[in-house]
């Protein structure tokens, strides 16, 4: 067995699909949610994907006692942080909850963290930091800038987590700048689950083709891209969990190399590394490449440009191939089939009863 990771936020969408990454990797696994956007059969259904029960606790990140419990029952490697709260729109309306959950929590986590001697984090951050970009593809040392409370709490985290490495050179602080991770496991038994309406494109797609929804509103249709509707960078959620476990393996091969040598390396600081495919997909080719492998036709209609989106926006990946080893693999097409796989067996989601 190899080193031990707590998962926060591990019942969620990305950290569901992380978890059996990490387990196949050899890894063993405490995940640790509030379980306030997910649910607990993600949990059981990953536990029966792995063949074994997972680790799970049920608490809050802002909760120092809790997490204290659980740093003093188990002798951590390190943490990967996906708990966090996500709606833009929810975040603009509830800005303390969001700096309150995201920031606050994230201090919390690392203050538990240190005082248990545990230095090695990877933290979720998000393309969002980029704000508008100037030049594509966006490399990690494009400008950041961000105009809405969850964008900022991203944004903020990052500065802590700069401001911590500064002042302690032991720490090794991983930011992976996720773009729009989209698809599912392809079982086909976990996936995203939006509480309500989706305010993504792909769910929003997958629920329209299963009959929850009527029809797709396409904001905008007069943008400088290639067919005029928005472009984002699209990535297989199953690519990025590969990610994670790229990023520990680096992590480790940092600390391995501490250990073994005579002259002490030192550890990695922050450092910041985009997670995409590096390629641009438009909304109308989204929309038509799930038609053409569904068999679904989606019914949509054009609609104004939803407030603070940008045109174009994706990664350039060199950073995460040249340290990480990793790249993308799965193409479009891959995640509409795992897409719709996941909705079609689960058309109400977890919500099995
Ligand atoms: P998700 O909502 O499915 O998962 C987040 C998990 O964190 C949920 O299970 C939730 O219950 C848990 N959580 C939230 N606040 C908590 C708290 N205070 N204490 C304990 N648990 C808490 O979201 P996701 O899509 O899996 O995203 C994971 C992370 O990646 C988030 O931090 C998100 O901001 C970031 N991210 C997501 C996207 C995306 O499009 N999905 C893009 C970029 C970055
Ligand atoms: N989009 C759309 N209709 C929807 C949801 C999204 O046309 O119902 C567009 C949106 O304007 C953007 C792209 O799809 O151009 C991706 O949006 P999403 O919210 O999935 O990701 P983000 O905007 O955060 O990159």
């Amino acid at each position: 067995m190899k080193n031990k990771i707590l998962v926060t936020g591990g019942a969620g969408y990305i950290g569901s699909h992380t978890c059996i990454a990490l387990h196949e990797a050899g890894y063993d696994i405490v995940v640790y949610d509030n379980l306030s956007n997910s649910s607990k059969e993600a949990i059981n259904r990953v536990s029966t994907l792995i063949g074994q029960p997972i680790e799970f606790v049920k608490g809050d990140i802002r909760d120092a006692e809790s997490l204290k419990q659980v740093f003093s029952a188990h002798q951590f490697f390190g943490v990967i942080h996906f708990a966090g709260l996500k709606a833009v729109g929810e975040s603009v309306a509830k800005p303390l909850l969001y700096y309150n959950n995201n920031v606050s929590g994230t201090i919390t986590l690392l203050e538990v963290m240190a005082s248990h001697g545990v230095k090695n984090l990877i933290f979720s951050s998000s393309a969002t930091v980029y704000g508008d970009p100037e030049t594509l593809p966006i490399d990690e040392k494009s400008k950041r800038s961000c105009t809405n409370p969850y964008g900022q709490s991203k944004l903020t985290v990052e500065h802590i987590l700069e401001d911590l490495a500064v002042s302690d050179a032991s720490w090794s602080l991983i930011a992976l700048r996720y773009f729009n991770p989209v698809g599912a496991h392809p079982s086909g038994q976990i996936g995203e689950d939006p509480n309500d309406i989706p305010n993504n494109l792909m769910p929003y797609i997958s629920q329209v083709a299963v009959g929850k929804l009527d029809k797709l509103n396409i904001f905008g249709n007069d943008y400088p891209t290639v067919d005029g509707t928005g472009v984002r960078d699209f990535i297989h959620v199953t690519d990025l969990a590969q990610g994670h476990v790229a990023a520990l393996n680096y992590l480790e091969g940092q600390s391995h190399s501490e250990k073994n040598s005579v002259e002490k390396k030192p550890s990695i600081g922050f450092l910041p590394i985009n997670l995409g495919s590096g390629k641009g997909t438009s909304v109308l080719e989204l929309v038509s490449a799930f038609t053409v492998i569904t068999g679904k036709n989606i019914p949509y209609q054009f609609a104004d440009r939803r407030a603070g989106d940008i045109a174009s926006c994706y990664a350039s990946a060199d950073k995460a191939k040249a340290l990480l080893e990793w790249e993308a693999k799965l193409s479009i097409s891959d995640v509409c089939q795992d897409t719709w796989r996941w909705q079609s067996m689960n058309p109400q989601g977890y919500n099995i009863s």
